[in-house]
């Protein structure tokens, strides 16, 4: 990977979260509604002279029922629908192609308001339902093994566009009204889609204070796990404000290796990453944080690395997630064999850390870990091919 790719420390564009913004107007001139925070809609409905109680009925039709026309909303004056309907939208993205693993597993491609597009996957389980959500258009970081950091196209999602996802996955279950139970199909969250969440941190924010809101989507916290390759000063404002559970993209146990297969290493080592892992708000055995560790073959699969890895945890309440390697079209590592895998595993389980290994879901669509990427430019390229110029009139 090109340095240039990687922004140095001057660069502090990148790392400085800008304050989250509101949906920009769409080019009817309306606004989308989801996303906005409760103080937002209360602010726009105000200038429409509408009350406060008002926003909290919104919120509930919005995020409790899943209504997508203010048609619905039987409790607000016919007038009241007409003057809301002319002035916002709660939309969704399109789904602009849909697959289906054999293992269940779903990937959604979306596309956004202004043409860029975004993965997103469900992954049904006996006990549980994840959606696995994106937070960029692509990636700016470049790991060696990610296929999302191959694709140099990169904007950060709005929280509309982060919510939205949770939105359509309930739509696709008919999971309406939002609430908690055991038979539903999307229980958990994991910030793990495209994209590194805490380079966009403001708005991953927003979108996770919605979907955490008691009287709305009510999402528990234990359930929503946010996965960093290793931006250490947002760590610990990530963990006081949002209290999600965090997971941490290892990969590998010296500087050396991970400056090459994690360059964000370079800027942020090991050292530093571990230091803001013991300080994590709230780390206790009953919150521990998750160490993920793909599996490349040759490359750090060995048991003086497991080994070395335990030192490296000693003393943080954690557990290990094995993740064998998936591939994509160019790919340079290959995954470790089993017997490799599981040498690495039973190191890890006798000194007494829960170590399991992740089974891949939905490879067959391309939708397992680091698989996914939009492919936007190339796509809209042949859309563009296939749409007749305009004869003019
Ligand atoms: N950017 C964040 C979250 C998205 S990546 C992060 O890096 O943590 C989600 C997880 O998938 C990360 O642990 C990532 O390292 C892992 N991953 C990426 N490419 C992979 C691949 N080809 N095979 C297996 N896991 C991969
Ligand atoms: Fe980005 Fe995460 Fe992929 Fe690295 S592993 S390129 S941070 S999405």
């Amino acid at each position: 990977m090109s340095d240039t790719l990687l922004p140095d420390r001057s660069d502090t564009a990148v790392f400085e979260p800008k304050t989250a913004l509101p949906a920009p107007l769409r080019a009817d001139g309306r606004r989308e509604l989801i996303g906005l925070s409760r103080e937002q809609l209360a602010a726009e409905l105000a200038e429409l002279g509408a009350p406060a109680f008002r926003a909290r009925q919104l919120w509930q039709w919005i995020y409790v029922r899943g209504v997508t026309s203010f048609e619905g909303m039987t409790d607000l004056s016919k007038d009241f629908r007409a003057k809301l309907a002319a002035r916002f939208v709660i939309g969704r993205p399109e789904i602009t192609r849909q697959q289906q693993s054999i293992d269940g597993t779903q990937k959604w491609l979306l596309r956004f308001a202004d043409g860029q597009e975004a993965e997103c996957v469900h992954i049904p389980e006996e006990d549980r339902g994840t959606l696995c959500v994106s937070s960029q258009v692509g990636c700016t970081l470049s790991c060696k093994f990610c296929h999302t950091g191959t694709q140099k196209l990169v904007r950060n999602l709005t929280p509309s566009e982060i919510v939205s996802q949770i939105m359509l996955c309930r739509d696709a279950f008919g999971e309406w009204p939002a609430g908690e139970g055991d038979s539903r199909k999307l229980t958990n969250i994991v910030l793990m889609g495209m994209g590194e969440p805490l380079f966009n941190y403001d708005n991953v924010a927003q979108a996770m204070r919605i979907a955490l809101d008691p009287a709305g989507l009510a999402l528990s916290r234990r359930k929503i796990t946010l996965s960093t390759s290793g931006v250490v000063p947002m760590i610990r404002r990530c963990g006081e404000e949002l209290r999600l559970a965090l997971a941490i993209s290892l990969h590998a146990v010296t500087d050396e290796l991970r400056d090459v297969l994690v360059p964000l290493n370079r800027k942020y080592p090991i050292a530093e990453l571990m230091a803001a892992c013991r300080d994590y708000p709230g780390l206790s055995n009953a919150r521990r944080i998750t160490f993920e560790y793909v599996m490349l073959k040759g490359v750090n699969d060995s048991p003086a690395e497991a080994k070395q890895l335990l030192k490296l945890l000693s003393g943080i309440p954690s557990k290990v997630n094995l993740i064998p390697f998936n591939p994509w079209p160019g790919s340079p590592y290959e995954c470790s064999d089993e017997a490799t895998i599981d040498k690495f595993a039973a190191i890890l389980m006798r000194a007494g850390y829960v170590a399991p290994v992740r089974t891949p879901r939905g490879r067959d669509i391309m939708a397992a870990c680091g698989q996914l990427k939009s492919d936007s430019e190339r796509v809209r390229k042949s859309k563009t091919l296939a749409v007749p110029a305009p004869t003019g009139s």
